[in-house]
């Protein structure tokens, strides 16, 4: 069967055995050829959890000491369809409020410092924005899907051995307040898992998609040693997203995105502290805003932004960013006592913005007939079932 990839070649493919020298303690690069997509579960679609992997992973919540809260899952539709819960702000429910609780990390700490992070990768334009980056000597976080990175593992190499943060971002992309404890760990789980057999580490953040987390999911991301990471929320009706995601089903209108961008560089130039920008490297669009436009903007503005991965903005260092090779006396990983997930919130509000739509699965039929790979078998395998 015919395939054309319409991708740039990787700048560079890592080869495994490599050494990453940039991370103190950090293992050889496994060979992804050994990585067989057979011995992980389907792609696309929420994990079973009645697998020995899961029930591993469930004694390991137990056993770290950090309570779940006893909540029952939200209703598929979000805010709009949970209005109880929405307002419930013991929940914490952030898609809704914008609460947050004392671990979530949604800012950089030093103004004009923006943590530069990509979602839903890696995917067939990953390496077209990888070049970009590398020509003008960036570096990004990327929350990535896990079934997109057994599918894609040169590609993960790549970004990990370029210097770029790698977290998690679940194994088939579920709003995970509607998931039961049990759903959430297998996501969670396979993520980390997929990503360390094909890394060599953990990470150790996540970004919940569609920003959907409330405490139940914050506790247990927290018990598998998953620091939540959002994006930066000024107001009830201002979050930096671009909505970058909505150009390639056509939602919304590149100007649109573009308009966005313009009002986010404005209040972010504002701010007494940095700031976290939703924008992702799925889609050729979407890349194609990033590399021709918001990243060339950002880079002109005056004064300059320091743009850096969200392990770098914090001050950390890039080894931080992985549980086997974190400084655990300076950075401690979550604990029973630390968490905060129950008590500690610091925007109780409920006002229950409806941004329910976000929680939608978009209209997959447009992926998968048009830009991605069409007559590739494996590709249309992959793209036709996603939820985005
Ligand atoms: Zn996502």
């Amino acid at each position: 069967m015919q395939s054309s990839f319409p991708t740039q070649a990787l700048p560079s493919t890592a080869a495994p055995g490599a050494e990453p020298t940039f991370i103190s303690g950090a293992p050889a690069l496994p060979n992804p050829s050994t990585i067989l997509p057979s011995n992980y579960p389907a792609m696309d679609k929420p994990p079973p959890v009645d697998s020995a992997e899961v029930q591993q992973w469930k004694q390991e919540v137990a056993n770290s000491g950090i309570s779940i809260p006893d909540i029952e899952p939200n209703n598929q539709g979000g805010c709009a369809n949970n209005t109880a819960a929405a307002a419930d702000s013991s929940r914490c429910w952030w898609s809704c409020s914008g609460c947050t609780a004392e671990k979530d990390i949604v800012e950089c700490p030093d103004p004009l410092s923006w943590g530069l992070t990509y979602d839903d990768g890696p995917g067939f334009y990953t390496s077209n924005l990888l070049q970009y980056l590398d020509e003008k000597d960036l570096k990004s976080t990327f929350f990535v899907v896990g079934s997109r990175a057994i599918q894609f593992p040169a590609i993960l190499q790549a970004q990990y051995m370029g210097e770029h943060q790698i977290a998690v971002h679940t194994w088939s992309h579920q709003p995970l307040t509607t998931q039961t404890n049990d759903e959430i760990i297998a996501e969670l789980g396979w993520s980390k898992k997929v990503i360390k057999d094909i890394l060599g580490v953990t990470p150790n953040m996540m970004r919940p998609p569609f920003g959907d987390i409330d405490n139940r999911v914050r506790a247990i991301s927290l018990a598998m040693g998953l620091t939540p990471v959002i994006w930066t929320r000024t107001s009830p009706t201002s979050t930096f997203d671009t909505d970058d995601f909505n150009i390639h089903n056509g939602a919304t209108p590149v100007q649109k995105v573009l308009q966005n961008w313009q009002n986010i560089l404005s209040s972010a130039s504002t701010l007494d502290h940095g700031f976290i920008v939703l924008e992702h490297d799925l889609f050729e669009e979407s890349v194609e805003v990033a590399t021709g436009y918001i990243l060339p903007d950002a880079l002109a503005h005056n004064p300059p932004f320091k743009i850096q991965p969200v392990v770098s903005c914090l001050g950390r260092s890039l080894g931080d960013a992985y549980i086997e090779t974190n400084n655990n006396s300076t950075n401690p990983p979550p604990n029973a006592s630390s968490t905060g997930t129950s008590s500690s919130a610091t925007d109780g509000k409920t006002t229950a913005i409806s941004d329910a739509g976000r929680l939608y699965p978009l209209d997959i039929q447009t992926l998968a007939t048009t830009t991605l790979i069409v007559g590739s078998g494996f590709a249309f395998g992959l793209f036709a079932a996603l939820r985005l």
